[in-house]
């Protein structure tokens, strides 16, 4: 590139000192957060307000606003990408995708187009083939990088729905759901709420849906199954799931499957966060036949630990997906020939969201992807052990992946015990329900969670239940 000396420069100096303080700023955050509290020490209230004032009129200079931010998150930020966050299902934002990330915001590509970004293109497509390839599912699919597991299910419905209607001669996309041939929908009653919301965005409607029995881990009950099939007028389109958010399980893929691909139906897998036990060939047997579904939802936000927000929803025939996304609508020219990733999401423009993912896969490599999520099954399955032994204490799942849920005799008891633990500040677990009592849930997801980290969290809750147990002075 030749300079232009009469044009002014990129950057002015207060621009320059915005991005040197962001950067050390992060660095800095990151540097310290194994040592920091789980949880923010300012309330919500307090942190809104320091935010939520008026607009003034006039406006100030860059490293000043960038100063201002930093101050006002002082203390309000939570512990989230450390390893004590034991909360929900989340990653941890590996230091190597936020580094990629920080190029992704500098370069602006609007990474909707191929041939506009053909950098970013390059690396989403590199993305796309690995984690195809690692999750074990079949090579020629179709692929969208969406912000997150929610899109990448209601993408993932929303291509079965184009589909199981254009068997039946109705399409969807020009004549929409009035007057369409009834679709039935099976889901299993312990699925997680984000493929419902995704039946809604579909216009299925969540209450039509017919929940499936499951079994005490929450997998799908075969027997049960097969009764609901039975009743299905239709192909159905059938949502499965792999990983429970409480118990880690899988629904039985290789039973259940074949009996709806016989059927003419469509099968869409949730696996967030449990796909990825694919990568460890000792677990891979939770996943047999998984590869046999339709459509396929992941994130790479969680046990990938891609900075927010990431996920990937994965149709086997790409048609139906470009067909139910793509903006172009039905004047849509050979899109086989060309992959076009705005064809792929709901989006026309966005961020190279896949790039991050790209830094984080080739940093591991297959061996740490692995290692990490063996690791974290490993340390899951030890935590149990530990809590297990401790009297009163009652681990309410078998473990079959990352996730372990306890609870005390009494909800009171439960909530009381995980309030004291959260309040300590030392490790952060969250709250869940399971088999109609409340649960403390557990989830070993964050990229740097090792041993210590295990102990802690274990000790923490039967330390809080034993303070319990001497009347919570
Ligand atoms: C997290 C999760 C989702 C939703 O994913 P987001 O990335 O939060 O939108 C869906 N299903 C399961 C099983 C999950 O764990």
């Amino acid at each position: 590139m030749t300079e232009d000396t009469t044009l002014p420069k990129g950057l002015t100096p207060d621009q320059s000192r915005a991005l040197d303080l962001a950067a050390t700023a992060a660095q800095t955050y990151r540097e310290t957060l194994p040592q920091t509290g789980a949880r923010p020490q300012v309330d919500l209230d307090t942190a809104v307000g320091r935010f939520r004032t008026p607009l003034a009129e006039e406006g100030i200079p860059e490293a000043e606003v960038i100063e201002g931010i930093l101050n006002g998150a002082e203390g309000a930020l939570h512990n989230m990408s450390g390893p004590t966050f034991f909360g929900y299902v989340l990653g941890g934002s590996h230091p190597v995708g936020v580094a990629a990330d920080f190029l992704v915001s500098a370069w602006g590509q609007n990474a909707g187009s191929a041939f506009e970004t053909p950098a970013i293109t390059g690396m989403e497509r590199a993305v796309c083939d690995w984690v195809i390839d690692l999750l074990g599912l079949p090579a020629q699919s179709g692929a969208g990088l969406v912000t997150g597991g929610s899109v990448a299910n209601m993408v993932g419905i929303m291509a079965g729905r184009h589909a199981l209607l254009a068997d039946q001669g109705w399409d969807v996309e020009e004549d929409g759901l009035f007057g369409a041939p009834e679709i039935p929908v099976l889901i299993g009653a312990d699925a997680h709420s984000a493929p419902f919301a995704g039946l809604r965005y579909a216009g299925f409607g969540a209450a039509r849906a017919t929940r499936v029995a499951t079994d005490d881990q929450g997998r799908i009950d075969v027997a049960a199954f097969e009764a609901a099939l039975e009743g299905c007028a239709a192909p159905p389109l059938v949502i499965l799931q792999a990983g429970q958010i409480n118990t880690g399980a899988f629904d039985p893929f290789a039973q259940i499957i074949p009996l709806v691909r016989a059927r003419g139906g469509w099968v869409h897998v949730d696996g967030a966060f449990g796909l990825w036990v694919a990568a460890v060939p000792e677990l891979a047997d939770r996943l047999a036949g998984v590869e046999g579904a339709d459509s396929w939802a992941v994130d790479l936000h969680k046990w990938l630990n891609a900075p927010f927000d990431a996920g990937m929803v994965i149709v086997r025939d790409r048609a139906p997906l470009v067909a139910s996304m793509s903006a172009r609508g039905s004047y849509l020219p050979d899109l086989t020939a060309h992959w076009e990733p705005s064809d792929s999401t709901p989006e026309l423009s966005r961020r190279g969201r896949g790039v991050p993912s790209y830094a984080i896969l080739r940093n591991l490599g297959r061996a740490g992807l692995r290692e990490m999520v063996k690791r974290h099954c490993d340390l899951a399955g030890y935590i149990a052990g530990v809590l297990a032994a401790e009297p009163g204490l009652r681990v309410m799942n078998e473990v079959h992946s990352n996730q372990v849920i306890v609870s005390c005799d009494q909800d009171a008891q439960t909530m009381a015990v995980l309030e004291r633990v959260q309040q300590r500040g030392r490790v952060y677990p969250t709250h869940g329900e399971w088999a109609g009592q409340k649960v403390i849930r557990i989830s070993l997801i964050g990229y740097a969670m090792q041993r210590a980290h295990a102990d802690l969290v274990a000790s923490e809750i039967i330390g809080a239940w034993r303070w319990y147990q001497e009347g919570a002075p």
